[in-house]
C-alpha cells in the first residue's frame, strides 16, 4: 500500500504535522524512532510553551501531543528508519528489511547534542557526563561541576545548575563568550559560577564515575586537573540528517535547506523543526513549522 504521508521523527514538529495531516484525513504514518518524543524527553519543566501557565514536564507534553495525533488516526511505528530512497515516486522508506512507500514525506528528525569526542566522555556518559542540565542537574546537589561551552545553552545550564551545585565552573576554549549579553550578565553576576578561559577539556577522569577533568590552557599549553563530580557538555547540536546525505540539500553544518515554507529540493519532501532550524530551536517554533509542513504537504497532495 502506498501511504499519502510518512512523517519521520516524533518531536513537537513531527507530532504537530501528524495532528494536522490526520485531521486533513491523510492518515499519516509516523515512524517515531526508538527514542520517540525528541529532545523534550530530556527536559523537565517547559515554562515557555503558550497554554501551560504553570508549566508542564517535557515528556508529559510530548505524550499529550502524541495522544492528540493518535486521536485523529495517526499510526505509529516505534522503530528507526534505516534508509530512504527519494529518487523516484512513490518515495521509499526502509525500516531494516521492511519497505514503506509514500507520496509525500515530512522529515522532523531533529538534532542531537554534540559531544567533545573524548573516549572517556562516552564511557562515563550517565556516570557524571551529561548533555542535559535540566534532566540531570538534581543529581549533583552539593557537588562541584563543570560545564563546557560558551554559548547561550551553556550559560542557561550553568545558571540552572547553581540551584544544586556548590560551584559551577565554565570551561571555555576562547577568552570571550558567544552567549547573548543578557545571559552573560546573569552568569557573571552569579557568585557560584566561575570561568576558566582559553581552555579545552583533554580528558574526563574517573573509573566508575567522574572525579575530575584534565584541562589544557590553549595559550600556554599547560595541563592541569580540575576536581569535579560532573561534566555538562553544552557545545551545540548536530542535525540528524545522516539518512538524507546525497539526496537532500544541506548547509555546511548538515541542516536541511528549506525554501518557500518547508519545501526541500525534492518536490513532495518537506522538512520541519530543528532538522532545518539552527536559529530558533524552540518547541513552539518546531510545532509551528510542523504545521507549515502539513499544510505544504496537503497542498501538494491535493494537486497530485
Ligand atoms: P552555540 O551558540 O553554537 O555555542 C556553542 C558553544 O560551544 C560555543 O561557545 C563554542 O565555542 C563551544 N564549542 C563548540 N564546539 C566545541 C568543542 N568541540 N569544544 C569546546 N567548545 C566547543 O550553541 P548553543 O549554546 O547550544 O546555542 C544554539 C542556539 O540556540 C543559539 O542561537 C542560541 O542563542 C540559542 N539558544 C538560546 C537560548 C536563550 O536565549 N535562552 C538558550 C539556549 C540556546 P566558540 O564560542 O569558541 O565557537
Amino acid at each position: 500500500m502506498t501511504e499519502k504521508i510518512i512523517i519521520i521523527g516524533s518531536g513537537p514538529a513531527g507530532l504537530t504535522a501528524a495532528i494536522y495531516t490526520s485531521r486533513a484525513d491523510l492518515k499519516p504514518l509516523m515512524i517515531e524512532g526508538y527514542q520517540a518524543g525528541g529532545q523534550l524527553m530530556l527536559t523537565t519543566d517547559v515554562e515557555n510553551y503558550p497554554g501551560f501557565p504553570t508549566g508542564i514536564m517535557g515528556p508529559e507534553m510530548m505524550d499529550l501531543f502524541r495522544k492528540q495525533a493518535e486521536r485523529f488516526g495517526t499510526r505509529f511505528i516505534t522503530k528507526n528508519v534505516t534508509r530512504v530512497d527519494f529518487s523516484k515516486q512513490p518515495f521509499q522508506v526502509f525500516i531494516g528489511d521492511k519497505k514503506e512507500e509514500s507520496e509525500a514525506i515530512i522529515i522532523s528528525t531533529g538534532a542531537s547534542a554534540k559531544l567533545i569526542g573524548l573516549k572517556n566522555e562516552k564511557r562515563l556518559m550517565g556516570k557524571g557526563v551529561t548533555t542535559c542540565a535540566t534532566c540531570d542537574g538534581a543529581f549533583f546537589r552539593n557537588m562541584e561541576v563543570a560545564i563546557v561551552g560558551g554559548g547561550d545553552s551553556s550559560m542557561e545550564e550553568a545558571l540552572f545548575l547553581t540551584k544544586f551545585a556548590t560551584k559551577v565552573t565554565v570551561v571555555h576554549r576562547r577568552h570571550e563568550l558567544r552567549a547573548s549579553k543578557i545571559m552573560q550578565d546573569r552568569a557573571f553576576a552569579n557568585k557560584k559560577i566561575q570561568f576558566i578561559w582559553d581552555t579545552t577539556v583533554e580528558d574526563v577522569l574517573g573509573e566508575k564515575e567522574v572525579t575530575g577533568l584534565r584541562i589544557k590552557n590553549v595559550k600556554t599549553g599547560q595541563t592541569s586537573d580540575l576536581k569535579v563530580a560532573g561534566l555538562f557538555v553544552a557545545i551545540g547540536h548536530t542535525p540528524n540528517t545522516q539518512l538524507f546525505k546525497g539526496q537532500l540539500e544541506m548547509d555546511e553544518n548538515g541542516y536541511l535547506i528549506t525554501h518557500d515554507g518547508t519545501k526541500t529540493n525534492i518536490p513532495g519532501v518537506f522538512a520541519c523543526g530543528d532538522v532545518q532550524d539552527h536559529v530558533y530551536r524552540q518547541a513552539i517554533t518546531a510545532a509551528g513549522s510542523g504545521c507549515m509542513a502539513a499544510i505544504d504537504a496537503e497542498r501538494v497532495l491535493a494537486h497530485s
